[in-house]
């Protein structure tokens, strides 16, 4: 097969052509690398590339299947792989400064996953530090570039990630979603994105930022392709407390089901209207009509405590992280500044901390400190926590009525490189309609529905599931790129300026 045929295949028949031995693992690795050295000039997805430790993992599964091992349908396929899990033979570093050069000493569980699963590691993507943001430019390392225009966001925080898969510079990503950083630049991209359920996938060695929100999910170009990742990483896992112990939703089954007859969806009448692009509004109307068209029942539905979402996460997000990057203390990992015998233990953590953490990180920290002390915690941790319950309460009572709710994923499609790193509010504008199902911790999906007619840009169209339900959003998602992919003649991606 030639290279271009190679990139071309979704990870599903790559796999099954690694299995019937029609190519190998190591051909596929070595396609995706040239790949890489050819436009990631331009795009700038990833942080750490290693095309020998790639080709090794790719030799060791060709050794595993040609030893007859079934490793299973990803084996041989390339993954990219966001830079806040931990890889053994890779540096971590969150796309922080504080972490440059950090090694861990262990695999996260989604990494050991990956590898179990007989994928292959490309490189470490791009991220906003610490995945606080939502273009990728709060990366310590430069920002990537949206493949569809690169001028523009590939969406954050997993913006790495996003302008791999879109650049077909890998099939398969890894992404973390905190308030929306799978979905928003899967959107923002013309991929397919998940948030699984809170707890579905485990969170052991995912460098942590807000603990109760923090959900590692797939990226793909197509639905199924993101239910087979989902399925290989995720599940109960022993070493993370907040793991749930229950078999992983029937995704790969629901992506190839991909029918939407009798189904209950309702349009979430806060997610949309003013503010909103109007051809992002147009192409979320169309999935609406298309799906009442394939037999779905759509109801409209409201969830009034949505409207305060924003404003809550903004809250508990800062305060978990104000908690959980105090380790970053110039002792135990990474950078350390000042240590010339001269200054306290306290100087040396508050000079690295002051050079390690870039600017919103600061924010963050010096908010959710803010917001958790004496005095202030009842006024606004408390409360948020209080509007959090409110969510997860208009949820459960829409999901009295109907299967899946819908949404479009983001406001607008990509906006312009620089346009809103001045204004942190536009910025957390982005993650409007995602951040409800990361308070309430059920399954949420991101798929594109076509491109805004006034910039040419994609829109993702936002399925949610009740909690353990994330089968149902595969369902919805994949019947939905059926029928738009008939209607248009072939996939969206196909478009983009950087598809093979
Ligand atoms: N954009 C949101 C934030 O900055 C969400 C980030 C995420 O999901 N990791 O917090």
């Amino acid at each position: 097969m030639s290279a271009t045929d190679l990139l071309r295949l979704s990870a599903a028949e790559l796999g099954e052509k690694v299995r019937a031995k029609e190519t190998t693992s190591v051909e596929a690795a070595g396609a995706y690398l040239d790949r890489i050295a050819e436009v990631e000039g331009d795009v700038h997805a990833y942080l750490h590339l290693d095309r020998e430790t790639a080709l090794a993992q790719a030799r060791a599964v060709d050794e595993r299947i040609a030893a007859g091992e079934d490793p299973g349908p990803l084996a041989g396929v390339p993954v990219a792989h966001k830079d806040v899990f931990t890889t053994e033979d890779m540096p971590t570093t969150a796309a922080s400064k504080i972490l440059a050069d950090w090694r861990p000493p262990y695999d996260a569980t989604v990494t050991a996953r990956l590898r179990r699963a007989g994928t292959v590691i490309l490189g470490k993507t791009n991220m906003d530090e610490f995945a606080m943001g939502s273009s990728t430019e709060n990366s310590a390392f430069g920002a990537t570039r949206n493949p569809w225009d690169l001028d523009r966001i590939p969406g954050g925080s997993s913006g790495g990630s996003s302008a791999a898969v879109a650049a077909f510079e890998a099939p398969l990503a890894t992404g973390t979603d905190t308030g929306g950083s799978i979905r928003q630049p899967a959107a923002v991209c013309g991929l397919v994105g998940a948030k699984p359920t809170y707890g579905g996938s485990s969170r052991y060695g995912l460098i942590a930022f807000a603990s109760s929100l923090d959900t590692p999910g797939p990226i793909a170009r197509n639905v199924l392709d993101a239910a087979l990742l989902h399925e290989a990483f995720s599940g109960h896992d022993p070493r993370d407390s907040t793991s749930v112990d229950a078999p992983v939703p029937p995704v790969v089954e629901a992506a190839r089901r991909a029918d939407v007859a009798g189904l209950r969806v309702g349009v979430v009448r806060e997610l949309g209207g003013e503010g909103y692009q109007a051809g992002v509004q147009q192409r979320f109307q169309e999935s609406v009509e298309l799906l009442e068209s394939l037999g779905a029942k759509v109801v409209e539905v409201s969830c009034p405590s949505f409207d305060a979402a924003l404003a809550a996460y903004y809250l508990i997000a800062p305060s978990e992280c104000s908690s959980n990057l105090a380790r970053f203390d110039a002792m135990r990992y990474g950078l350390r500044v000042g240590d010339d015998g001269s200054r306290s233990a306290e100087e040396v953590m508050s000079l690295t901390r002051a050079e390690g953490f870039g600017p919103e990180v600061k924010r963050r920290i010096i908010l959710g400190t803010y917001a958790l002390s004496s005095g202030y915690y009842d006024a606004y941790y408390g409360s948020a926590q209080q509007v959090r319950t409110l969510i997860k309460r208009d949820f459960d009572a829409a999901f009295e009525n109907v299967d899946v709710l819908v949404s479009p994923t983001t406001p607008t499609t990509a906006f312009p490189i620089g346009e809103r790193t001045g204004d942190p509010m536009s910025m957390y504008l982005a993650d409007l309609c995602t951040i409800p199902s990361n308070l309430a911790g059920n399954a949420a999906l991101s798929v594109p529905c076509g491109l805004a007619p006034e910039d040419g840009l994609p829109v993702g169209l936002q399925i949610m599931a009740p909690a353990l339900a994330d089968d149902r959003t595969y369902r919805v998602g994949a019947a939905v790129e059926a029928a738009l992919a008939e209607r248009r003649g072939g996939p969206l991606l196909s478009e983009n300026a950087y598809a093979v």
